[in-house]
């Protein structure tokens, strides 16, 4: 068969599964994704997952005093602030990288609990961008805290462990449905009908006592026995509804990686290892672990919050006091740590194919986000993704570029505009999805091992 001829100035991806072909590098990206999928599997919640990356740091040399060499820190168990001390003076800027510990899921409203048709159930208010329908008919769990009115936190795990009843939202079935099918997706699935089964027996009375809500009444009895907890307590308690099982390795080869909260804990998982493996002394490395990207980053624990900010300042003033904060942070790079659309083999149409990216071609670099016109969001200079370029190409690193879908279809945004504000150089760069926000995400193995080395690059300088 003849070659085919290319220009020597032609660009071609480079598939991720040819760089990593050899038996050292295959082992390599097994063993990081085993770790990366009992990551997945233990923190479902950004609470839990800032407990995990706290602990990690913490066995990795990390400690309380921002003067030391490594720091940690967080705010309120939510977000988390993370500093390894370089040789170069703060002056010359640190290398950040920012991922979010938050995902879409369903929170408990206030007053949860209600009883309609002899089943006690849970009202929710959806948090973040989910198709409502993916979460019916399936297995969830509950995580959170119980805050009760003396202080005391009752941490919640329920539909996880072995054995363990799970929870769920039931759905309609097929045979009465043929109202609802007919509507938009948008019009047949209601949030108020986000309700989940919390159980359906009856308080056990005598024929004539007469009780309202004989189920929710039961409940309430099971939570005050079980766990000492009261109707009240939930109006100050952060639960959240989450899918029940553990992550798993996907396909016939074990190619894929299938879990819930991909986006964005494989960039939180791939990010702190970066950061306790890097090797090379000079950079000063920040990582940054934010919660509410899912809703804006507003609030104290968000990417919009000064809390950053102030941990860096603390950093600035215990090492170097004579520089500015302002100077160290016009000198950093940062890399905003989010993953993208891959392109989805089912509805190739909604990306433009030229520009897209595909699962297997490495970490993806993402000039800018936004939507129509590039609305709502900064763009990395050319010279910062051209260092990155050469940084990658040098070590080999598989990596690709593109944009999240076709122009004029919809969009999205990281939090990269946050620390754009600040006047930092940022890029956004992360590994690619499919059922991206589902409470199934696909992720490919060798992206995974590309942004973790792609992340320990950029650390390493
Ligand atoms: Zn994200």
């Amino acid at each position: 068969m003849a070659e085919e001829l290319k220009s020597k100035a032609a660009y071609t991806p480079k598939n991720a599964w040819s760089v990593y072909r050899g038996e050292t590098e295959q082992k390599a990206v097994r063993e990081f994704c085993d770790s990366y999928i009992d990551f997945l599997s233990r923190c479902k919640t950004e609470r839990e997952t800032v407990a995990y990356c706290t602990e990690y740091l913490r066995a990795h040399g990390f400690g309380d005093d921002p003067a030391g060499k490594a720091y940690v820190t967080n705010l309120n168990g939510k977000c988390l602030f993370a500093f390894k001390k370089g040789t170069a003076p703060l002056k010359k800027g640190v290398r950040l990288i920012i991922a979010h510990a938050d995902c879409p899921r369903l929170d408990f409203k206030p007053h949860p609990i209600m009883e309609q048709a002899g089943f006690a159930q849970a009202k929710t208010h959806y948090y973040g961008g989910l198709r409502k329908y993916q979460w019916l008919a399936r297995p969830l769990a509950l995580h959170g805290v119980i805050v009760k009115e003396n202080g005391d936190v009752v941490t919640v795990c329920l539909g996880e462990g072995e054995g363990e009843p799970v929870f769920t939202i039931e759905d309609l079935l097929p045979h009465l449905a043929q109202n609802q099918v007919t509507k938009t997706v948008r019009a047949a699935f209601e949030a108020e009908k986000l309700n989940v089964i919390l159980g359906s027996r009856p308080l056990d009375t005598d024929e004539d006592s007469k009780v309202s809500e004989p189920v929710k009444t039961a409940i309430l009895d099971l939570l005050l026995e079980k766990y000492g907890v009261s109707e009240e307590d939930f109006l100050s308690a952060e639960i959240e509804v989450v899918p029940a099982a553990k992550a798993s390795y996907v396909g016939l080869d074990s190619s894929l990686v299938g879990s819930y909260g991909q986006d964005d804990r494989i960039c939180v998982y791939t990010a702190l290892r970066a950061l306790t493996d890097k090797e090379g002394e000079s950079e000063n490395c920040v990582l940054i672990l934010s919660d509410r990207e899912e809703i804006g980053s507003e609030g104290s624990t968000g990417a919009s919050s000064r809390f950053f900010e102030y941990c860096l300042a603390d950093v600035v003033q215990a090492h170097e006091p004579e520089t500015a904060l302002r100077h160290t942070i016009l000198a950093s790079y940062a890399l905003s740590a989010d993953v993208t659309a891959g392109l989805d083999p089912d509805y190739q149409d909604v990306h433009e194919k030229t520009n897209c990216h595909s699962l297997g071609y490495g970490v993806c670099f993402e000039k800018y986000t936004g939507s129509g016109g590039k609305y709502g969001a900064s763009e990395a200079h050319a010279e910062f993704v051209g260092m990155m370029r050469g940084l990658l190409n040098r070590r080999g690193i598989p990596w690709q570029s593109g944009e999240l879908g076709k122009v004029d279809h919809g969009g999205g945004g990281t939090v990269s505009l946050f620390l754009a504000a600040l006047g930092m150089n940022v890029m956004d760069c992360g590994p690619a999805l499919l059922s991206m926000h589902s409470p199934f995400e696909l992720s490919s193995v060798v992206d995974v091992y590309s942004s973790y080395q792609a992340y320990k690059a950029f650390y390493e300088g």
